[in-house]
């Protein structure tokens, strides 16, 4: 595995693969890496020639300056985890790489970016649009691989490849979670034992809706609740618990059985932000 921090070191290995034809996946990652990333990683040394994880805390979707300083960063032990899964290049470039000038550009993804993660972090969208167009443009990959946790942003690039004609694929990955329910998080990390217990009610809440639905309770009713449990559990603060459609992010005020519906739900734990959502109807 050889590690690359420069669109120089990266340019000449990325031509020898076009030259022979061969497929590149490529995996987009902030690091702190976990199973979910090394779930997208065994996906894309499955399907592809070659693999390419990249490594980057990007500093422009981070809407608190908190949250991106005491973002964890493992590179060492990352490094050692992909070397083992078996990728082929890691991508670490510095923040001067990606960005050598502030970038006036601004991206808006319209309807996607005015509910959830777009509402409560604003200029979130925007940051990841920047850096994954960036790196799209530096990596040139065939498919490119993201985590089904992340609903909204796989939406939101979806939009962006279709929009700017990138020309590859996108894979989506099903949500890695621990044994008793948590969506794993590079945040985790910094939940304390009791909020580690206390995180269990974003995944209990999203199971329990779902069952409710299915079985014929109203969603008005399921969120009341829902903000009733959050609202008495010490600790924990509730942003949205939302039903939707998961590709185009409409907002639902009732359930039906006939079509794609997603719950997403945002909560503090603590001070740490997570998110997580569950398919209802594929
Ligand atoms: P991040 O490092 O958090 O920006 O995530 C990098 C990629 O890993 C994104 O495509 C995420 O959606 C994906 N990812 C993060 N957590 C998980 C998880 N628990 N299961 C599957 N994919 C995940």
């Amino acid at each position: 595995m050889k590690v690359i921090r420069t669109e120089a070191e990266w340019k000449p290995i990325w031509a020898a693969i076009f030259k022979e034809g061969k497929q590149l996946g490529f995996v987009p990652t902030m690091g702190a890496l976990h199973q979910g990333h090394l779930d997208l990683v065994a996906k894309s040394t499955a399907s592809m020639d070659f693999t390419v994880v990249s490594i980057f805390v990007n500093p422009t979707q981070f809407n608190s300056s908190e949250d991106f300083q005491k973002y964890p960063q493992t590179l060492e032990a990352d490094l050692a985890q992909l070397d083992a899964a078996g990728a082929d290049y890691v991508f670490v470039p510095s923040v001067t790489t990606l960005y050598p000038q502030p970038t006036r550009l601004a991206f808006d993804f319209g309807d996607l970016e005015r509910v959830l993660e777009g509402e409560f972090r604003p200029g979130h969208f925007n940051g990841v649009g920047l850096v994954v167009a960036k790196l799209f443009h530096l990596i040139q990959p065939t498919c490119a691989f993201f985590g089904q946790k992340d609903l909204q942003q796989v939406a939101v690039i979806k939009r962006l490849v279709q929009d700017l004609s990138f020309g590859l694929s996108i894979e989506v990955v099903p949500t890695r979670r621990e044994k008793d329910g948590l969506a794993m998080s590079s945040r985790n990390i910094r939940l304390n034992p009791e909020e580690r217990q206390q995180a269990l009610l974003l995944y209990q809440q999203l199971s329990l809706a779902k069952e409710r639905l299915l079985a014929g309770e109203t969603w008005k009713q399921i969120q009341t609740d829902t903000a009733a449990a959050f609202s008495s559990a010490a600790n924990s603060k509730l942003e949205y618990f939302a039903l939707l459609h998961p590709e185009t992010f409409e907002i639902f005020d009732t359930f039906r059985m006939d079509g794609p519906q997603s719950i997403c739900i945002a909560a503090f734990v603590g001070q740490v932000r997570l998110i997580d959502n569950l398919p209802i109807i594929a």
